[in-house]
């Protein structure tokens, strides 16, 4: 038995650990768990669980459907909102089809996969995300518009309000989990909250996201209230995005980092961002993967929609943070496009693999965006070079349809199973007649 196994059952006696539960991520980025007794949790590790891969979202056909759940005892963590001795753990899963090979469907092998090709070039890849929500009272009634839970503001100090209460419990189960959280704050729009979590390797943040999701909801039900991490949840206040920075290490040397390069960025800094740059609408329908993700890009409140970079240029949508010039450790990029309601899992994936791709085939990144791109006319930033991402899903999936890297990226399961998936949401958007059309034309036409 190695170390971590060892680790996990002895856990389990001396807390008194009633349920594990297991988690892993479907296609669409939703959370699945099912909860084992502690006493099948050897087996479990050994043997894995059997479960049926066709009931999951983009997991599998119905003629090859049994699916093995492999639990990583690495992330084995207490529930700290179930108490203890006497509660609840939880571990994710690595998924397997029964003959032992890794299930092409499962989103953490995805990301597995893209990361061992970063391995294979030299390269640990890193991250860090600005994870943006709403918090609305109750209750929740589908269909209408949500009740913020105040009317604060951009970095606003709020004197013992929902929302600080709110943050100070999320935060401190957070830390209980083992996920360190660097910086929280009060966002631009009424009730919506932002937490940035420390940094880790892609694969652990991946999980963290997907754990992040859970506490944050789960405190917000004991303070009767709703988190959301819709991309724009009300059409006038900003939508919340997952700004990720990310870097990659050669050993302990940072990679993105040269005291001589402009704004300290390395040459393999520069190639990685325009990859980025270059890739960027194929992997849009990723990183930004709802219909509504789209009116969180179009509609201002400092979501990127064109495809530019700069420095502390918050209209880019890639952006070079000033590091401290002593602290080479931590250079990094800031992508804005992403957010709060990806898979985490495929979409660090896909920055990983276009940014690598602007590595391999030396890519030259075009000049900064100084300027504002949103006060440029269409003219003006066409003379620069600066073309828009794609404005809707459906222009995303069209892009991402003959990107030989997104096949390559997710394989060619998920990859089919992303773009009939996001072309049945379009189409269903579509077939809809909205209160706005009934209310502007109706009466005129
Ligand atoms: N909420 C904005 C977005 O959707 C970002 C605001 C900020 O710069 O943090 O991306
Ligand atoms: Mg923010
Ligand atoms: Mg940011």
């Amino acid at each position: 038995m190695d170390k971590q196994t060892d680790f996990v059952l002895r856990t389990l006696e001396e807390r008194d650990v009633r349920f594990v539960r297991l988690w892993f991520t479907d296609v669409l980025g939703f959370l699945k768990s099912v909860a084992i007794a502690p006493a099948e949790l050897e087996g479990a590790l050994s043997e894995g669980i059997g479960f049926d891969g066709s009931a999951i979202q983009g997991f599998a056909r119905v003629y090859e459907s049994d699916m093995v759940a492999h639990p990583d005892p690495s992330t084995f963590q207490l529930l700290p909102w179930r108490g203890n001795p006497g509660g609840t753990a939880r571990m994710f899963c690595d998924i397997g089809l029964p003959d032992g090979s890794p299930s092409f469907a499962d989103p953490r092998h995805v990301l597995k996969r893209a990361m061992r090709k970063a391995a294979d070039m030299g390269f640990t890849y890193y991250v860090h995300p600005e994870i943006e929500f709403y918090l609305f009272k109750q209750p929740i009634i589908p269909g209408e518009v949500p009740t913020p839970v105040d009317r604060s503001g951009y970095f606003d100090h709020t004197t013992a309000t929902a929302g600080t209460d709110f943050r100070r419990s999320a935060i401190s189960m957070l830390e209980q989990m083992g996920i360190s959280v660097e910086f929280s704050h009060h966002e631009g729009g009424p009730g919506q909250q932002e937490i940035d979590l420390r940094y880790a390797d892609a694969l652990s943040m991946a999980d963290n996201i997907m754990t992040f999701r859970v506490v944050v909801k789960e405190v917000a039900v004991m303070q009767n209230l709703f988190a959301s991490f819709m991309p724009k949840p009300l059409a006038d206040q900003p939508g919340s995005g997952m700004h990720s920075h990310v870097s990659l290490f050669e050993g302990d040397t940072n990679a993105f980092y040269d005291a001589s390069g402009e704004y300290n960025l390395s040459t393999i800094g520069r190639q990685f961002v325009a990859g980025l740059l270059h890739h960027a609408s194929e992997i849009s329908a990723v990183l930004n993967p709802w219909v509504n993700s789209y009116k969180r890009l179009a509609g201002g409140g400092e979501a990127p929609n064109y495809i530019c970079w700069g420095q502390n240029n918050r209209s880019a949508m890639v952006r070079v943070p000033m590091f401290k010039p002593n602290k080479s450790s931590s250079a990094r990029i800031e992508l804005r496009t992403v957010d709060s309601a990806v898979n985490p899992y495929l979409a660090y994936a896909l920055i990983l693999t276009a940014g690598l791709s602007g590595i391999e085939n030396e890519m030259v990144l075009p000049d900064p965006a100084e300027d504002d791109v949103w006060s440029l006319t269409d003219r003006q930033r066409e003379a620069l070079g600066i073309k828009p991402l794609p404005n809707s899903l459906d222009a995303a999936v069209r892009a991402m349809e003959t990107s030989q890297l997104v096949a390559d990226t997710l394989g060619e399961h998920v990859f089919d199973f992303v773009l009939r998936n996001k072309r049945a949401e379009y189409a269903e958007y579509m077939r809809q007649v909205t209160p706005l059309e009934l209310g502007k034309l109706l009466p005129s036409l």
